[in-house]
C-alpha cells in the first residue's frame, strides 16, 4: 500500500504549512520545498531556511507531491501526490446519514482545513481532477462554495469530482451554484433504490430520499453534471431493475450511473456478512439494471468489480477504479491475463469471505 502520510522531524511551526515537494526545480514557487539532502532513510527540503526531514527511502517518489505539515505533528499528509490519479481531500467526518456500508464513519467534530486545502489546489499539477469528499462536505456548504470559487479562480484547468449525500442544498444555494463553473465539477450522488423506504433504511435516515429528488432536480437546474452512485448489497440487489428504470424516468440530468461493489471497510465491515452480495455467483440483478439504463442511453459503469467476477459481456463497463494506495491483488491473479485492466481487491478486502469464483484468466 503506497502510504498517505509519512514521518518527519517536526518544524519550528505555529500554523498548518502545505508546501510541494520539489527535486529539481526548473522555477521555484514559493511554495515549493527544494531537496537539499539524501541520508539514509532520510530526505531534507528546505523550507524558507528550515529543514524539513521527511524518513522515506524513495525522495523521487515525493517529486511533486503537495504535502500538509501540522504544528507539532511528526508525520506529514501526503495531499496531493503528484502521480496519482486518486486524489481527494477529506472536507469533513461529520455526516447526518447513517448508511449501513459508510467507509468512513461520522464523527463528531469538524476542523476547517479550506485554507489550507486551498493552498494545495493551488500547487497541484495541470489538468488534475482533485475528489472533495467526507462525511458530508455540504455541511460546510458556505465555505466549500467560498473555496470552489477561488479555486476555480486560481486555477481553471482543475476538475472537482465532489461526493455528496445531496441533502443539504435550499432554494438560496442555486444562485451560488450558479456562480461555479459547472462545466469543470461533476457531483457524485449515492441513490440506493427506487423505493424511498429502501433508500432511507440503508441511509439511515427517515425522508432522506425525499430531500434526495429535490436536490437532484435543483442541481440538474443549474447545470450540474450529476453521477448518480449505487453500492450493490443485499438489501437493493433485487430492486436494481427497478432502481434503473427509476433513474432512466426521472433523472434526466443523470449523466452517468456508477454501480460499485461493497469495500469492506467502517460500517461495511460491520455489516460484510449480512450485506455483501456476491455478484461473481449470481449477476442477474447488475446486469438486468445495466440492461435497462444502457437501454435508455445512461451511460453506466462498474466500479470495484474483478473482471473475472463479471460475466465478459459486461466486462467492458468495468472501470479500474480502486485507487493505487489501497489496492493489491490476490495469488490467484498472478498469472492472470487480465491483471492489467483489472481493478483489483481493496487492501483490506477478506478473501476468505469474499467473491466465491476469482479465476485466472
Ligand atoms: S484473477 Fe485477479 S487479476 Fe484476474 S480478473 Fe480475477 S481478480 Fe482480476
Amino acid at each position: 500500500m503506497i502510504p498517505l502520510q509519512l514521518k518527519i522531524d517536526p518544524l519550528p511551526i505555529v500554523e498548518p504549512l502545505v508546501v510541494r515537494l520539489v527535486l529539481n526545480p526548473s522555477i521555484k514557487s514559493p511554495s515549493d520545498a527544494i531537496l537539499v539532502a539524501r541520508g539514509d532513510g532520510t530526505a531534507d527540503f528546505d523550507v524558507g531556511g528550515f529543514s524539513l526531514r521527511v524518513h522515506t527511502n524513495d525522495p523521487a517518489s515525493l517529486d511533486g507531491d503537495v504535502v500538509l505539515v501540522i504544528p507539532g505533528r511528526r508525520t506529514l499528509h501526503r495531499l496531493i501526490r503528484a502521480s496519482s490519479p486518486h486524489n481527494t481531500l477529506l472536507i469533513t467526518e461529520q455526516c447526518d446519514q447513517l448508511c449501513v456500508m459508510c467507509s468512513q464513519p461520522p464523527k463528531q467534530y469538524h476542523t476547517d482545513m479550506f485554507d489550507q486545502f486551498l493552498d494545495a489546489v493551488r500547487l497541484a499539477p495541470v489538468d488534475a481532477t482533485i475528489g472533495l469528499s467526507g462525511g458530508e462536505p455540504l455541511l460546510h456548504k458556505k465555505r466549500l462554495f467560498e473555496f470552489l470559487v477561488k479555486a476555480q479562480n486560481h486555477r481553471p484547468d482543475l476538475r472537482f469530482h465532489i461526493l455528496t449525500n445531496g441533502q443539504h442544498l435550499l432554494a438560496e444555494d442555486e444562485a451560488h451554484l450558479r456562480y461555479l463553473d459547472m462545466t469543470s465539477i461533476l457531483w457524485g450522488i449515492p441513490i440506493y433504490a427506487a423505493e424511498g423506504e429502501i433508500h432511507d433504511r440503508i441511509v439511515g435516515k427517515v425522508g432522506a430520499f425525499s430531500i434526495l429528488q429535490e436536490n437532484l432536480a435543483r442541481l440538474g437546474r443549474t447545470g450540474a453534471a450529476i453521477e448518480l452512485r449505487t453500492v450493490v448489497m443485499q438489501s437493493n440487489i433485487d430492486h436494481l431493475e427497478r432502481l434503473g428504470e427509476y433513474i432512466t424516468l426521472n433523472q434526466p440530468f443523470a449523466q452517468v450511473w456508477a454501480i460499485m461493489q461493497l469495500e469492506n471497510i467502517g460500517y461495511a465491515r460491520m455489516n460484510w456478512t449480512k450485506e455483501f452480495s456476491d455478484t461473481s455467483l449470481s449477476f442477474e440483478g447488475v446486469s438486468q439494471a445495466i440492461n435497462i439504463s444502457l437501454g435508455k442511453g445512461l451511460a453506466t459503469a462498474l466500479y470495484n468489480f474483478p473482471l473475472c467476477s463479471v460475466p465478459e459481456a459486461y466486462r467492458r463497463y468495468c472501470v479500474a477504479s480502486i485507487s493505487d494506495w489501497k489496492q493489491k491483488f490476490l495469488a490467484t491473479c498472478e498469472n492472470c491475463s487480465l491483471k492489467s485492466k483489472c481493478t483489483g481487491f481493496f487492501e483490506w478486502y477478506p478473501e476468505e469471505r469474499g467473491f466465491k469464483k476469482i479465476i485466472a484468466q
